[in-house]
């Protein structure tokens, strides 16, 4: 949208400012492949033991981009200890002060564009102009929180009798632990901690294991920003040892997750399981997205908008659509196109301008599909199966693919990749599809394509998710304007980049002086 194209100082109008972007993001991978790029836990006072790992290149396993280093349980322990002292001196910083080092953050991310966007394609395997959004949305993420931090967190007169003065203020709640997914290794690894800062928390980040390199590089910018390096602490790790360590801590006081709705069930538990103060947990989750669309689609439209929503980053997109419910008087015409379609996608170095299809990230992530194909080839229609170049033999590429399903009961939980299902309904039959849909429990985004506004009307009212889009693609929200978030198990909310988001990371506190 004009939103994304306004947030940075690129100007991609062009084919050709898009040319010289990509050949300046080559050049800089180029080096960080050539460099031993390390990403190592940045805890004050710390002296990591652990071993490194390598860090490979999705596109292709034989190139090593780096080396990270877990944690270790000393080193967990510091960085608590750092965070707790340094929270209150950070939640006395007056709220402009703290919002001009998120803008002053923004601004160098800005200027370091092609920089970040090589760390994206190069660690995450995702395309240029994925990556461009991821940067944008980072971008935006730090802009947005500051604003709303200048507007929103200067204490609040409010009325009383007279000889009584009052007042409401809004302050950190103590230690935030900030847990990201790779699939989007800036923007919300970016936009979780500025949040948290911005609602003057100190910040324990821990990024997805895939992703350690973006997540420091990112970390040290921030501190350049400004931001004290006890306030803001890096330590990457397993999951299921640093993660589960830094949630069971009865010194945390709340959790920003963005992941599987599985560990966002096993931090609340962890959270709850505590002895000590109620810590907040904020889990944006999965989805079983489904797009519907009624025999007034146009079927180009319509087939451009669900390529565009299953197969975009390689359908990696919490957002992606998962299903296609097609009315069936056009459902087989719209299938032949789809097949089209994907015939035109192209799948490869995500590091070339003319991929449509980079890698899934890593061998787990293409086991998991490979066992739904194979379940699918069995129990389902296949539409369209796409071959990958020979070239990707050493990366974890997944061909997008498409199936007929007669039930949306087929698909058993989030399939996180380039496959995309479709299942006909009759006339009769949309209360069904929209109960259905609800039925699985997921509720976070929805596309619909009809020309007919009772019918929107009908679908947008009784359907329970977070973001609907209509007769348009169902991924890609924009910060501010299409606050993003969903319910049920796609997550808690309140919605990133929307205006709920920011004080649920506060503590408020009334304070009543007789004067
Ligand atoms: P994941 O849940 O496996 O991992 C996410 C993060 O949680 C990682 O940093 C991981 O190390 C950490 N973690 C794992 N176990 C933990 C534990 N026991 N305690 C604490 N932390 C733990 O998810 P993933 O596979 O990395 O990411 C993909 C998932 O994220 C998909 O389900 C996708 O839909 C979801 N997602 C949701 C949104 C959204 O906004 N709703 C956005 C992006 C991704």
């Amino acid at each position: 949208t004009s939103d994304r194209n306004n947030s940075m100082g690129v100007n991609l109008a062009n084919d050709k400012a898009l040319q010289a972007l990509a050949e300046q993001v080559n050049a800089t991978g180029e080096k960080l492949l050539a460099g031993n790029q390390l990403a190592t836990p940045l805890v004050p006072g710390a002296v990591p033991s652990n071993a490194f790992l390598p860090i490979s290149n999705p596109a292709d396993h034989r190139q090593i981009v780096g080396q990270w280093q877990p944690a270790d349980s000393a080193t967990v322990e510091k960085a608590m200890v750092n965070a707790v002292a340094a929270q209150p001196a950070w939640d006395r910083t007056p709220p402009a002060s703290r919002a001009a080092i998120l803008e002053h953050a923004a601004d160098l991310l800005e200027a370091r564009t092609a920089e970040y966007i090589a760390l994206c394609v190069k660690e995450a395997g995702k395309t240029i102009p994925d990556s461009v959004a991821e940067v944008r949305e980072a971008v935006d993420f730090l802009r947005y929180y500051a604003g709303q931090l200048r507007t929103s967190f200067n204490p609040e007169p409010l009325p009383g009798p007279t000889g009584e003065s009052n007042q409401l203020q809004l302050h950190g709640r103590g230690v935030f632990v900030c847990i990201s997914p790779w699939n989007f290794p800036l923007a919300i690894y970016i936009g979780q901690i500025a949040a948290a800062l911005a609602a003057g928390n100190a910040v324990i980040a821990k990024p997805a294991e895939q992703t350690n390199l973006v997540g420091y590089r990112a970390t040290q910018l921030l501190h350049e920003a400004g931001i004290p390096a006890a306030v803001l602490q890096f330590l990457p790790g397993d999951g299921a040892t640093v993660g589960a360590a830094l949630t069971a801590d009865p010194r945390v006081a709340g959790v920003a997750f963005t992941g599987s709705t599985d560990t966002a069930r096993a931090i609340n538990r962890a959270l709850a399981a505590r002895d000590s103060a109620i810590g907040v947990l904020i889990a944006e989750t999965g989805g079983q997205n489904a797009f519907i669309a009624d025999s007034s689609a146009l079927p180009e439209q319509l087939v451009k908008d669900a390529i565009s929503s299953a197969f975009t980053s390689a359908g990696q997109r919490c957002s992606a659509s998962r299903v296609l419910f097609v009315q069936d008087d056009i459902a087989d015409k719209v299938m032949t196109m789809l097949a089209g379609a994907m015939d035109e996608l192209k799948i490869g170095d995500p590091g070339l301008l003319s991929t449509d299809i980079g890698p899934v990230i890593d061998a787990d992530a293409l086991k998991l599909l490979e066992d739904h194909a194979a379940r699918m080839n069995n129990e389902a229609r296949l539409i369209k199966q796409t071959e990958c170049p020979e070239a990707a033999a050493h990366g974890t590429y997944f061909g997008p693919r498409a199936w007929e399903l007669h039930s949306l009961d087929q698909l058993h939980k989030e399939i996180f990749g380039p496959a995309l299902h479709v299942i006909r309904w009759k006339a009769d039959e949309l209360d069904q599809v929209i109960d259905a849909i609800t039925a699985s429990g997921y509720g976070l985004t929805l596309g619909i394509h009809s020309r007919i506004d009772e019918t929107v009307d009908r679908i947008a009212s009784r359907a329970r998710v977070g973001n609907v889009y209509v007769n348009r693609n169902q991924i890609g929200a924009v910060v501010g304007v299409q606050p993003f978030g969903g319910q049920g198990l796609s997550g808690t909310g309140p919605k990133a980049g929307g205006p709920h988001y920011l004080p649920r990371f506060a503590t408020e506190k009334a304070i009543t002086i007789n004067t």
